[in-house]
């Protein structure tokens, strides 16, 4: 019977921990941990007898101090072996088996003695064989290291192992405790509920119960960040969920989670949340190169992290990236990695949506009964749709596998021939593309991922002698290509981009909803939310709902007479850009001097958009009014600092009014929150449709052939969405006023009206 001091672990999750030690190397671990269960796996269990069984369940109960752990596995084989029994534990690897040190690794043997112990214990055998089988996957070599035990011994064994695991489930449970208590005694943190909040948070909190998705179209005002995080702490302290992710794709919105944890914090919650931050800007290193040899961080990494955990989680509850950094520092681990490794430990995590759903880098560390008491949040789920795509969709070029066949001819002869076969499969794609500058097929190129594999397999041995750099990121590359090459079916489409210097071939996947749907199963609830999913039942399809899930719109909490909107039914189509710019920059030119203040003026497109300030530019050159403005223009890949002081001129006692021109789904066009007299209008031009081009016709014929609209799908729905977000950057709360002027003849027609918030058609 479980009881309150009750552990339930796997015996891996468990020797894992406690026979962590080393360094990180990305060489190593790339080769190392990807075979895990595959076929060599699979091949030496059929060499197994009759009386042999593979995958067997074992569990035992080890009681230590005042903790019973409830240990569980499934051991690879029980042989039938006279006189003893064995257990055998299978390790498949690319590297070279010549590199395994004495008999096998410490992790292995423990791991295989739990299985042992627990067959013994079940089966009453006085003693047990225990074999390590390690399997070469390309090679098919295999090394055997056998080992014979007492029941006394593996007894004892065991229970020492779960001795050393005791400190940190002694701490978990003291927090649990404490945290469950705290979550108890938190009411809604705030004096009232705003209105629609309590419809919002109450909606979070049934679909957690109910173990159901929750489509919500929540707009900017009512507080979504609190009214969906609360709820979800709510239902960790009625014993549904062990923890909640909190999943976004911007920088500032994972601030708002970390304020809405805190301010629930400072009224008497004691969570554990983490923050995770990608690895490329949390890394301490000037260049990423997570090897021992290059990194202080990555050096003996393993051998200190347990010690580095439990201290963060001692000491701390909400780990934000200054908190991870600073006890990073303090125990010499990699700040990412770190992360990482407290998360799996958090009762909440903050973090990007690929931690979740992208097969490349999700967490692996998740057992299923963990998923079961886990809900996701996701916010702005809006974005997801084309970030999934994305995931699900892998591509390769000619040219790195050029640069290696000269990089490796006469070092590596394997990885040589391996990468001038993809090379030479590239240029007779080209041949056949006859000068097209472009191919979309339906079938799947088995033959380019038989050589993705091959060259895989010779990169691993490449890496294993130390060779890095190109080689490692090629790798990846094809690993994540043969990848995806075994996800590829009817909602994929191979596309094939031909120019003078490269090839590049995609297998560029259509519609994402059944991978999202596959990565997000097994999780009890997921709640998306955003102020623009609409049309919901857009959202619902690309994000894999089914007819169970539920939906909400909330109405917006502001009221009509706080924005003033005017459309100007002017033609921004592609044709029309030239004959349009002047009109624009006049009407600018006319609402500032009319309605001065701050502006920000939104375009479909760069060029677009510097057509329009150089008119503009010229206009106020020769105006006599003598009232000029200030200008900003956003460029290309602004550093973080440029972009903080682009927004930082937004200010509500500025002297003269201030234009600023941007780009809709740019940077300044999604939560940026410029509330009062930092922002009086807001000009959004045209009705924000990507740009026609392959990807997107793609897209639409797709969905064209599933019945839909193709159109919509592939540029209406997604243009609406940036033209509602870069509108919804005026009214941020009940005092706000501003003007909105919408410029495109577009917006008089139903099938864009329809689209438009309530609140912005009069
Ligand atoms: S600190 Fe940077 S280079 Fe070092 S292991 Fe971490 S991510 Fe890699």
């Amino acid at each position: 019977m479980l009881t309150k001091a009750t552990v339930e672990i796997s015996v891996r999750h468990l020797v894992e921990y406690v026979f962590l030690s080393g360094s990180i190397d990305v060489r190593l671990n790339a080769i190392d941990t990807m075979h895990e269960g595959t076929k060599a796996h699979q091949r030496v269990q059929r060499s197994y007898g009759e009386q042999d069984r593979k995958e067997v369940y074992v569990k035992a109960d080890i009681r230590v101090d005042d903790l019973l752990f409830a240990v569980d596995g499934r051991c690879d084989g029980l042989l039938g072996t006279e006189p003893m029994l064995t257990v055998d534990e299978i390790k498949s690897t690319g590297g070279d088996l010549d590199r395994i040190e004495g008999d096998g690794y410490a992790v292995h043997w423990a791991q295989a003695l739990f299985y042992a112990y627990m067959v013994a214990k079940e089966q009453e055998q006085p003693s047990m064989r225990v074999q390590l089988t390690y399997v070469q996957t390309d090679t098919e070599e295999e090394r055997r290291f056998v080992r014979e035990y007492s029941y006394t011994e593996l007894e004892e064994y065991v229970h020492e192992v779960a001795a050393r695991y005791a400190p940190y489930a002694q701490q978990r449970r003291r927090h649990e405790q404490a945290r469950d208590e705290s979550i108890r005694e938190l009411a809604f943190p705030f004096e009232s509920y705003r209105a629609g909040q309590r419809k919002l948070a109450g909606a979070v909190y049934k679909s957690i119960e109910e173990g159901v998705r929750l489509f919500a179209k929540a707009p900017t005002g009512i507080g979504k960040t609190i009214s969906t995080t609360y709820p979800a702490v709510k239902a960790i302290g009625a014993g549904m969920l062990q923890r909640f992710y909190y999943l976004t794709a911007r920088t500032t919105t994972r601030a708002a989670a970390e304020d809405a944890l805190l301010f629930m914090r400072s009224k008497g919650l004691q969570l554990q949340a983490v923050t995770i931050t990608a690895k490329e800007k949390i890394c301490f290193q000037d260049v990423v190169r997570c090897e021992k040899e290059h990194c202080p961080y990555a050096d003996g990494y393993y051998d200190r992290i347990n010690g580095a955990v439990l201290d963060l989680l001692e000491h701390e509850s909400i780990m934000t990236r200054a908190v991870i950094e600073a006890y990073a520092r303090k125990h010499r681990v990699c700040p990412f990695e770190f992360s990482l490794d407290a998360a799996y430990a958090a009762d909440a995590v903050i973090c990007d949506y690929n931690y979740i759903f992208d097969p490349r880098i999700s967490f692996k560390r998740q057992y299923a009964e963990q998923k079961k008491r886990t809900a996701l949040l996701v916010d702005e789920a809006h974005n997801l749709v084309d970030r999934a795509r994305d995931m699900f969709s892998a591509e390769l070029s000619k040219a790195p596998f050029l640069a290696l066949q000269r990089e490796l001819k006469g070092v590596h002869e394997t990885g040589f021939r391996a990468a001038k076969a993809v090379n030479d499969y590239f240029i007779a794609l080209r041949k056949r593309s006859d000068g097209a500058p472009h191919l979309v097929e339906r079938q799947l190129p088995d033959e380019l991922v038989a050589l993705a594999e091959a060259f895989a397999a010779a990169a691993e041995q490449a890496l294993g002698i130390g060779i890095g750099g190109l080689l490692l990121d090629t790798y990846f590359a094809a690993q994540n290509f043969i990848r995806t090459a075994k996800l590829y079916d009817e909602r994929y489409v191979v596309y094939t981009e031909l120019s003078k210097s490269d090839v590049r071939l995609k297998l560029f996947c259509l519609d994402p909803s059944h991978l999202l749907r596959h990565m997000g199963k097994g999780y009890r609830s997921h709640v998306y939310f955003s102020a623009t999913l609409s049309p919901v039942s857009y959202y619902m399809d690309m994000l894999g709902a089914g007819e169970e899930d539920y939906t909400l719109a909330v109405p917006s909490p502001f009221s009509k007479e706080q924005l003033d909107v005017i459309v100007k039914p002017l033609s921004t189509r592609y044709n029309d850009r030239d004959e349009s710019k002047l009109p624009i920059a006049q009407l600018i030119k006319r609402l500032v001097g009319e309605r001065p203040g701050n502006y920000f003026v939104f375009f479909p497109s760069y060029a677009y958009m510097n057509a329009v300030y150089e008119t503009y530019m010229e206009l106020m050159e020769w105006s006599d009014s003598g009232e000029g403005a200030d200008v900003l223009l956003q460029r290309p890949d602004m550093p973080e600092e440029e972009r903080d002081g682009f927004l930082a001129a937004f200010q509500a006692g500025n002297e003269r009014s201030l234009v600023a021109f941007a780009v809709m789904g740019g940077v300044f066009s999604e939560g940026v929150d410029l509330a009062g007299d930092r922002l009086v209008g807001v000009i959004v031009v045209g009705v924000g449709l990507p740009q026609l081009g392959v990807e997107r016709n793609m897209l639409k014929d797709y969905f064209n052939e599933q019945g839909k609209s193709g159109y919509d799908y592939a540029y209406v729905f997604p243009g609406m969405n940036k033209v509602l977000q870069a509108g919804g950057r005026l009214i941020r709360s009940e005092t706000d006023r501003g003007t909105l002027v919408l410029i495109d003849d577009r917006y008089l027609q139903p099938q864009y009206q329809r689209l438009l918030p309530e609140e912005w058609k009069e």
